[in-house]
């Protein structure tokens, strides 16, 4: 067979075969030609998941006439005048969306050329290009893509259900929505609309979050914080969600490098980097991260879809987001979960119940027929409001109120004064404004995970020599293992010296881990992991985890009673420590109530 070159529509097909996979990536080619072409509204109607028909009308500047009949030849494109292939200010470039979508589909163009006021179309049938002739049509470009893939079936088996397919699309559209709050989009789905969004105005950050507040909803936007770095020509911002507000999957990290939705395995791992020590691995923060960097800076030619892109210093992008990430969330820790707070309130709200008016005297009129949950509630309220004096000193059941000194009653502080301890791990502060809970578990946890981190932070691990060395048994793999890794653990306080053959003696551990510590099963834990993946990073990374879980599960239990004195002595060490507001796992530590929000339940104001 000899050599010869393939037809154009033979060429376009196969490139449709990267560029154009499925319908959400033609609507992603589409929409980014009409962000490209400066619209403000853009709108889509899809039918069968797209996979019928597509169509994307915008206002945009629209096409001339001979513009029009180019736009569909391959490497065709307006967006490289002075063939800069680095300093790409468009999302396209490639000139090659056109051709490929017409290559596997029936394509129509209707565009409005604003300069010369006149309005053109075109259409491409079976990869016949017919020509540009008169239409009407009054502004911006309205392309339709009918029956996609009918003329290459094995593509069309490819496709998913149009469920499937509409997802995709939905997704990409929120995904560019989340990137351009100026501009108004609009997608429907066999006629029923499914999106909405109307152009934001206002402030830079006013806009942003304008539009993330209709995509991600209120409890993304009371729940998450700002977060922002302007250095050397780069600008990152976005906002994160508050630990406590966490997902099964990342799904809900949207991620944009230069106005690009981009799905780039690096910036997911900087995001769980930034998280490790405030989420339990497997749970997810919801981000909106925003990253503009000078063209050279970046590659965004890595990847036919344009997901991926490559960073000239990889390593300076990751440090720069995580170190911003984190300084946020350290600044934010304070701040609890509100979340918590609101959906406890509208519960007691919604119980319910109407809280009563307020009888001129100021007591509450019971009415005999008020029913609470099928009860009455007057006399059930018999039951409960005994005078006062016989109920003063009585204490419930698990419940401890520890009489405070007048003079120290530390309400100024933010997380109040202790009041008491209830259920035995609950400490109940009142301060200046309003009403605290703290799981005195998931605080202990907290501050203990923090020391252990600030000692090794610093290198400075506070170790006990153990007075009996324990001794563990080991085959020769794991000893030289551990012997090439011996730095590491030192670092970590864990000080071993080989013992007889077949064995290593434990000389010294942590303190903070506390007493009679099962170290046989430490050390072979760490082992199994190490054994598993055997890296540098992975293995700091292995021991950092072991030790600081152990240092949670043997901070205070749940159970432990505590003195006033104690109590608030962990509530004054909750404020100095950073990251106070969550405990490892995500939980918040307490939970804040206004004075004004329990004055409004109870029917106050
Ligand atoms: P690229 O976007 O890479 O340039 P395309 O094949 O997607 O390649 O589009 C080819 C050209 O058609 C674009 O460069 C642009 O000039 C024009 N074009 C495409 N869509 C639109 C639109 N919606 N409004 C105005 N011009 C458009
Ligand atoms: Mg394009």
């Amino acid at each position: 067979m000899s050599i010869r070159h393939l037809p154009d529509h033979l060429i376009n097909q196969i490139a449709a075969g990267e560029v154009v996979e499925r319908p959400a990536a033609v609507v992603k080619e589409l929409v980014e030609n009409s962000i490209d072409a400066g619209a403000s509204a853009i709108q889509i109607d899809l039918i069968n998941g797209g996979k019928s028909s597509i169509v994307i009308a915008d206002n945009g500047k629209g096409m001339s006439k001979d513009d029009l009949s180019k736009a569909l030849e391959r490497h065709a494109t307006s967006k490289l005048p002075n063939d800069d292939l680095v300093n790409i200010d468009f999302l396209g470039f490639r000139g090659e969306a056109l051709p490929s979508i017409a290559s596997v589909s029936r394509l129509h163009i209707k565009t409005y050329d604003q300069d010369d006021q006149s309005a053109w179309q075109i259409q491409v049938i079976n990869g016949n290009k017919q020509s540009v002739s008169p239409a009407s049509h009054h502004e911006g470009t309205t392309i339709t893509v009918s029956d996609l893939f009918s003329t290459t079936p094995a593509r069309l088996k490819f496709l998913k259900s149009d469920r499937a397919e509409y997802g995709a699309i939905k997704d990409i559209i929120t995904r560019m929505a989340l990137c351009n709050p100026h501009i108004s989009f609009k997608l429907t789905h066999n006629n029923e609309i499914k999106l909405s969004y109307s152009g934001q105005q206002g402030d830079f950050f006013d806009q942003y979050k304008g539009r993330i507040h209709d995509i991600l909803g209120k409890e993304f936007i009371e729940n998450s914080f700002l977060f922002e770095n302007k250095k050397e020509g780069i600008h990152l911002y976005g906002y994160a969600s508050l630990p406590s507000l966490n997902r099964a999957t990342s799904q809900y990290q949207y991620m944009f490098v230069n106005g690009r939705a981009v799905k780039d395995k690096l910036l997911y791992g900087v995001i769980r980097a930034a998280y490790m020590d405030v989420l339990h691995s497997g749970r997810h923060p919801t981000v909106t991260l925003y990253l503009n960097l000078p063209n050279e800076d970046v590659d965004v030619n890595v990847h036919p879809g344009k997901a991926e892109v490559r960073f000239r210093d990889a390593a300076y992008i990751r440090g720069l987001i995580i170190s911003t990430l984190k300084q946020a969330l350290m600044n934010e820790s304070q701040k609890t979960s509100s979340t918590l707070s609101s959906q406890t309130l509208q519960k007691l709200n919604h119980a319910n119940y109407n809280p009563l008016p307020l009888s001129r005297g100021g007591s509450r009129a019971v009415p005999k027929s008020y029913a609470y949950n099928n009860h009455n509630l007057a006399e059930k309220a018999q039951e409960f409001y005994q005078p006062l004096e016989q109920s003063q000193n009585q204490i419930l059941p698990s419940a401890r109120y520890e009489e405070i000194p007048q003079e120290d009653q530390n309400v100024d502080f933010p997380l109040g004064a202790a009041r008491a301890q209830i259920h035995e791990n609950y400490i109940i502060a009142q301060s200046e404004d309003g009403l605290v809970i703290v799981d005195q578990h998931a605080a202990h946890e907290r501050l203990v995970y923090e020391k252990l981190k600030k000692q090794i932070d610093e290198n400075n691990i506070i170790t006990q020599a153990l007075l009996v060395p324990e001794i563990v048994d080991l085959d020769d793999t794991e000893i030289d293992l551990l012997n090439v890794h011996k730095s590491t653990f030192e670092k970590y306080g864990i000080g071993f010296d080989e013992f007889g053959s077949g064995s290593i003696a434990i000389q010294s551990l942590p303190s903070l881990l506390g007493e009679k510590l099962n170290v046989q099963s430490l050390i072979k834990d760490i082992i199994d992991e190490i054994k598993e993946f055997g890296t540098a990073e992975k293995i700091e990374k292995t021991i950092h985890e072991k030790l600081s879980s152990i240092a949670c599960y043997r901070s205070i239990r749940s159970g432990r009673r505590m003195n006033a004195d104690e109590m608030n002595m962990l509530l004054r060490d909750m404020e100095k420590t950073q990251k106070s507001g969550h405990c490892n796992h995500g939980r918040p530590t307490y939970i804040k109530f206004d004075l004004k929000d329990i004055e409004r339940l109870f029917g106050r104001r």
